[in-house]
């Protein structure tokens, strides 16, 4: 490791103890999942033994725990000790780089997918109660506790207990700077106000929802979960309350924060050495170097300069230094934030070396880590590059909060290059990372992992979905941030003569770009399957009379697309287009006439998965532009095409209106409501579901009108089924049928709204639910005896309702070797089961 501590600069001295060498990991066993496992377990024995792992077997140090008057005298050395440990290179700030523009200034139109994925958010958000959030904090700092604790990873038992609350204080500042929703600043406000009272109460800058007595173990590494970790979260909240929510307490507060810990490591490196500290990094810290290079970047105070390179894990950083693709087992949300903390580092200092980190760091995830969605990650872990066929067998892929630490990662680099790949990635991460991971509209139920193997659900992993009030995961905390900055990455600004705005991602909002005097208005045509081309149109409005600067509007070309078909007009002139994979610039001086349309292909791909072994060159994703396309499976992923076949020969678009096709059949007994059910072949009838699950699905049938099949004409209201021969198609088999052909009947017991299917080759012969008399569903025949004619009418007697389940507008067919796909975006499933990757031969 020699060559890592020369490469980070810092002047380190390798103090081995016996038999025990130096190590550089988050272990494999200590995934959030199996730390939260070892806390609730009640097995004592495997707790003692897992607790006292061999990296615990070092010598703890006698009174690490920080003495305050000691702290005192020692203040008039603090110089020196800068000194020593801060004799950093100060570079210029790195300049071009673009820049941010205010999530205030950025407002999402209400019904696109993310306008709607922000409201679900923001009702969550507004859901949550403050003294049930900060219930820890005020038994930590001795105050009553009004309300009861969460549950979840914010129990009063669970060691990261806190981190949530940190979150929650991004997560209400971008949300709040996303709507100004005053109820929520109400809410966030009151909770910066009742956690410095938690803090003034302690004293000592110390903030936390568990006892300090956390960190006496950090420091004398033995086994804590990551309060490093959670510390992150909670400085990071204040720090978006102060800088986006503009509330000046919180900058107070996570100053005083800081210069707590800034003591504590500095009497871990006095009293011990600067080996140990770098030790104690093994354990998960977050973004501590990240916050504190924000802080830093506001402060510029060099004391937070220093802590945040001591946060800086060397034996991580090192590695990518040196370039090396060797981050297999560690534990990628750990890792992945202290990559973000370096990127900052680069843009505080100016040191390349951290320029090349982010870059190199970027270019292996993403060539040899990662899935079709974007995501990365198995378990928790990172597995071996380029053998990403392993982790398939597992579901517990792409934890969630990777994810939202990427996108960072690749909005910095897009920051800094304008290359278009990391935007393409941007997208790519968000639709089918970031989009999945919601359950539809639901408040407060989110993914901790998105499972990527054939026959894989959402609802089906260690965790499956969480709840509102008792899961509070890791993912929970980045889910809720996520999903209140969803607007934060379309726009970016660059500095010069004139303005200049780089549109990076098509989401329909509007813009109050400031420096131009312009609302811009862009809006997006939700794409669909049947129009195979992205449709954006930019409206302006000056917002003063005379605008005298022109300014420059610069519309990304992703590299997905192709340019047969593009075109961009502005009013009524044709503007020439680069090739994709660049922006278009248009400088002018805008004005409240002129529109701005811009379309280009979205072509279906096929993309390999990251396994370089020949004999996986079959296993491919499909996407459609950025949508990674799943197709509805329970394990079945054999495509086969003929030679030379081009992907539309074998993949076709399901048209819109064959959601007035979709129906359920439903029955009631005994005053509850039953639904007829394909499974495996045949139906039977089951309790209505829930929307969203995989009896949904399976209780939800295409009808075919035989006749109408090959005219022009679609059914579309049941009536219009009614006297014609139908089929009655499963929504997850397209191509099959249930049984055979019908005709679709009035319903046999008289009512209005019933309807039954009665065999067309056996006439006198219906579908029958056999509930009357507790049997299966069948095909019988109606017999001539009075005696039990009403309750054959009632079993035969279906209410046919639109389906349970709709097609996405996104939606698609692939002729499989075995049976036919359904293809929809893995955005738009809930527990349904699916396949990300298919084996596509020839
Ligand atoms: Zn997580």
């Amino acid at each position: 490791m020699g060559f890592v501590l020369v490469l980070v600069s810092m002047v380190l001295v390798l103090g081995c103890g016996d038999g025990e060498g130096k190590e550089c990991t988050n272990q494999p066993t200590q995934s959030h999942t199996f730390r939260y496992h070892l806390l609730t377990s009640k097995n004592q024995t495997r707790k003692q033994e897992v607790m006292s792992h061999s990296r615990y077997h070092l010598t703890p140090i006698r009174n690490m725990s920080l003495n305050e008057e000691q702290e005192e005298e020692e203040e008039g050395q603090d110089d020196d000790w800068t000194m020593l440990y801060g004799r950093m290179k100060m570079k210029k700030e790195p300049e071009g780089l673009l820049k941010e523009v205010s999530l205030h200034d950025v407002r999402l139109h209400g019904g696109s997918i993310h306008g709607q994925a922000q409201n679900t958010n923001l009702k969550y958000l507004l859901m949550l109660d403050v003294d049930r959030l900060i219930w820890s904090f005020r038994k930590t700092c001795g105050l009553p506790t009004p309300g009861t604790p969460y549950g979840g990873w914010e129990d009063p038992t669970i060691e990261v207990r806190g981190h949530f609350v940190g979150h929650y204080l991004s997560a209400s500042a971008l949300m709040w700077a996303s709507t100004h929703n005053e109820e929520l600043k109400k809410k966030m406000s009151a909770l910066v106000a009742n956690l410095s009272i938690c803090q003034q109460k302690i004293g000592t800058g110390y903030l936390s929802a568990f006892p300090s007595e956390f960190f006496d173990r950090f420091e004398a590494i033995q086994y804590v979960w990551a309060p490093y970790y959670t510390i992150h979260k909670i400085m990071a909240g204040l720090l978006d309350q102060h800088s986006i929510a503009e509330n000046p307490q919180a900058l107070k507060m996570v100053t005083w924060m800081v210069d707590y810990f800034y003591k504590r490591v500095r009497n871990v490196i006095r009293k011990y050495s600067i080996d140990w500290h770098y030790q104690t990094l093994n354990e998960e810290t977050g973004g501590m170097n990240d916050v504190l290079y924000r802080l830093y970047s506001i402060t510029g105070d060099p004391k937070h300069l220093l802590l945040a390179h001591l946060f800086d894990k060397p034996c991580f950083l090192g590695l990518l230094a040196v370039k090396a693709n060797d981050i297999a087992q560690f534990h990628a949300n750990t890792h992945i934030p202290v990559v973000v903390g370096s990127q900052m580092r680069y843009e505080v200092t100016g040191d390349p070396l951290y320029k090349e980190i982010g870059t190199f760091f970027m270019d292996i995830v993403n060539s040899s880590h990662s899935y079709a969605t974007g995501g990365t990650s198995v378990n928790e872990l990172w597995s071996d590059p380029n053998r990403m066929i392993e982790t398939l067998k597992e579901t517990n892929n792409e934890e969630s909060c990777t994810t939202y630490n990427m996108l960072k990662v690749s909005r910095n680099l897009f920051r800094w290059t304008k290359e278009i790949s990391y935007a393409d990635y941007y997208e790519r991460a968000l639709t089918n990372g970031v989009l999945s991971i919601q359950r539809g509209t639901e408040p407060g139920v989110m993914l901790y992992y998105l499972p990527q193997g054939p026959g894989a659900s959402k609802a089906i992993s260690k965790f499956g979905w969480g709840t509102q009030f008792n899961s509070f995961w890791c993912c929970y905390g980045t889910g809720i941030e996520s999903f209140s900055k969803l607007g934060d990455s379309i726009y970016f600004e660059e500095e010069g003569k004139n303005p200049s705005l780089y549109i990076i991602q098509y989401i329909s909002s509007s813009l109050n770009w400031k420096s131009a005097q312009i609302m811009l208005n862009q809006t997006v045509v939700p794409p669909s399957s049947m129009d195979s081309f992205l449709r954006i149109s930019l409206t302006f409005s000056p917002t003063k009379k005379t605008s005298s600067t022109s300014s420059t509007l610069n519309l990304r070309l992703p590299t997905w697309t192709h340019i047969h078909g593009a075109k961009l007009t502005l009013n009524s002139d044709t503007l020439p287009l680069p090739s994709p994979g660049n922006f278009v610039s248009i400088t002018r001086k805008w004005s409240g006439s002129d529109k701005l349309t811009l379309q280009f292909p979205i072509p279906l791909r096929t993309e390999a998965i990251k396994d370089d072994r020949p004999e996986y060159a079959s296993i491919r994703a499909i996407l459609y532009g950025p949508y990674l396309l799943a197709g509805h499976s329970t394990a079945d992923w054999d495509i086969k095409t003929a030679s030379n076949a081009s992907i539309t020969d074998w993949i076709t678009p399901i048209p819109a209106i064959y959601n007035t096709q979709l129906f359920s059949f439903y029955q009631h007994f005994s005053g509850s409501s039953f639904i007829l059910t394909s499974l495996k072949n045949s139906l039977t009838m089951k309790k209505s579901p829930k929307p969203g699950t995989s009896l949904a699905l399976h209780a939800t049938f295409r009808i075919i009108n035989i006749q109408a099949k090959h005219s022009s004409r679609i059914s579309t209201t049941l009536r219009d089924f009614i006297g014609k021969s139908v089929m009655l198609e499963p929504f997850d088999l397209p191509g099959t049928q249930v049984g055979s052909v019908f005709v679709l009947v009035s319903g046999l017991d008289g009512r209005n709204e019933s309807i039954s299917l009665e065999s067309k080759s056996h006439k006198g012969c219906f579908v029958h639910s056999g509930m009357s008399s507790g049997k299966e569903v069948k095909i019988r025949c109606k017999s001539n005896s009075d005696a039990d004619a009403s309750s054959f009418n009632k079993d035969a007697s279906f209410i046919a309702r639109r389906g349970l389940r709709k097609y996405d507008p996104i939606s698609f067919v692939a002729k499989g070797a075995n049976r036919n796909f359904l293809l929809e975006p893995l955005l738009a499933f809930r527990d349904e089961h699916y396949t990300v990757y298919f084996n596509i031969q020839e």
